[in-house]
């Protein structure tokens, strides 16, 4: 059972770190736990926010002590229910990355940003495989399996991870790869949560300077034209080619560049691993099927990968649920668009499809514990910043887009694409039912007192 914490306590954790230590109703808590979702707001007994790997021991020691539950956070981007009570770790202040060119090795912190990633493996002509944005957290991002602008061609993140170095709910420091505590390293290939703090993950990088690709941009009313050939040309293209597409009302205000200002667009995202002309050669079918009138894809260095999405970073209210499609035909576009299309009345900023498949749906050696590689697409509706229709508009409106496409929705999802977390049933969809199972005896082994919340 929990025991209260004193304030004598507090300070003496406060001594015992190199980082910050904030209890309840201390001036900077708020600031030091704050979300990415600003419709999140966590309030822990205890904040630690971490420097050093001694300090997260000494905070899994803490909650250890008075068996109180932990929960890391390193960018807030994955914060999906208020945290009230126990410690958080913030992990924002470990946040190197060294790269060994030789062995095509980075080692990166639990609180290093992707940005960081690509600069830093950049400067030896290597990449790592990211996500689409640079802001997002490396480590939370790839325990979730992580799939990225590259990921037909490279697959998941997870994929690519050599080693965790992980804080145990016993405070011990273990190091967790494909021969050491496999058990370890399978479930945190994809298995997200409950199972340590990692404070190091080593990851594999690819020699790749420059990719082809951007986004394209279609006025309202080429949007049915453009998706409807997207649709046709993905079942052609090769696993060299990852693309997506979303739905965009960009708001009428200042803040959005004026040629996008107030219109409701098919952004088309596309990456090609490989020369300019055979990149171009790919893409024209696309370029045929309806004019574009941004067109924004050309030979790109990695450091501009996050501009391929060109996702909003800006923290700000935000509601999402997502899912997986076991495929998508002309029919999936004529429901689609009906519900979810410019004349629809739907509260959603951006409705986005991804194709992914080709490497990332290849099991890796030794296997990993990553959800959803069955299905070839994820689908994700992103609410209105309006706090006011998450509970009421959001549910009722997503659930009409879904009751359409139905058809076409996958029974297994992945965790980083799962968005608001509804139910315990949606939560297991994030996993294959063996991998899920799997997952809950790996926990139970690492962490037999549950100390690292996790789940609904
Ligand atoms: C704008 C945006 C773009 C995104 N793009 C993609 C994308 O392209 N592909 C994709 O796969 N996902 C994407 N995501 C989802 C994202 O990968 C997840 O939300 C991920 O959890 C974010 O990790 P974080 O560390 O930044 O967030 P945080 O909220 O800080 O962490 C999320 C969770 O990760 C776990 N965690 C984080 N650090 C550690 C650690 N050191 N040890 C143990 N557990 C830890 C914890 O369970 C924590 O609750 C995106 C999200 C946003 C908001």
């Amino acid at each position: 059972m929990a025991t209260p914490i004193t304030l004598d306590e507090v300070a003496a954790l406060r001594e015992a770190v190199t980082g910050v230590v904030y209890a309840r109703g201390d001036e900077g808590l708020a600031a030091e736990v704050a979300c990415y979702n600003t419709a999140i707001v966590h309030d822990p007994d205890v904040v630690v926010g971490a420097r050093t790997v001694g300090d997260v021991v000494t905070a899994v020691q803490f909650a250890g002590a008075h068996a109180i539950p932990v929960f890391v956070q390193a960018t807030g981007h994955g914060a999906f229910a208020p945290i009230t009570d126990g410690l958080l770790i913030t992990t924002s202040r470990m946040d190197s990355v060294a790269v060994d060119p030789a062995r095509r090795i980075a080692s990166i912190s639990a609180g290093t940003r992707w940005g960081a990633v690509v600069e830093a493996a950049a400067r030896y002509g290597l990449a790592p495989i990211t996500g689409s944005s640079d802001t997002v957290g490396a480590v939370g991002y790839t325990l979730g399996g992580g799939l990225g602008p590259l990921s037909r061609t490279y697959g998941f993140t997870a994929d690519w991870v050599r080693a965790f170095t992980v804080v145990t709910a016993d405070a011990r420091i273990v190091r967790a790869t494909a021969s050491e505590h496999e058990d370890l390293f399978w479930a945190l290939r994809g298995g997200k949560g409950g199972l340590g703090v990692v404070v190091e993950m080593d990851l594999e990088l690819v020699p790749l300077r420059t990719f082809y690709g951007g986004g394209l941009f279609f006025d309202t009313a080429h949007v049915e034209d453009a998706m409807r050939a997207w649709v046709d040309w993905v079942h052609t293209v090769p696993d060299t080619v990852t693309s997506s597409v979303a739905l965009v009302r960009f708001p009428p205000i200042d803040e959005v560049p004026e040629a996008l200002r107030g219109k409701f667009v098919l952004h088309l995202r596309y990456a090609f691993v490989g020369d300019e002309t055979e990149g171009e050669r790919l893409l024209a079918p696309i370029r045929g099927a309806a004019p574009a009138f941004l067109d924004l894809v050309g030979e790109m260095p990695m450091s501009a990968i996050g501009s391929i999405h060109n996702d909003d970073d800006s923290p700000g209210p935000a509601w999402d649920r997502g899912m997986q499609l076991k495929d998508i035909d002309q029919d999936f576009v004529t429901e689609f668009l009906a519900r979810a299309g410019p004349r629809s009345d739907v509260p959603f900023i951006a409705i986005e499809i991804r194709h992914i498949g080709g490497a990332a749906g290849q099991e890796q050696h030794g296997g990993t514990a990553v959800g959803g590689r069955s299905a070839p697409f994820t689908l994700v509706m992103i609410g209105v910043p309006v706090p006011e229709l998450f509970a009421v508009a959001m549910p009722q409106k997503s659930d009409y887009i879904v009751a359409g496409i139905l058809p076409w929705i996958a029974s297994e999802t992945n965790i980083n694409f799962l968005g608001h977390i509804a139910s315990t049933q949606q939560f297991a969809s994030a996993w294959p039912s063996h991998a899920y199972d799997r997952l809950a005896e790996t926990r139970s082994t690492w962490d037999p007192g549950r100390m690292f919340a996790y789940g609904p």
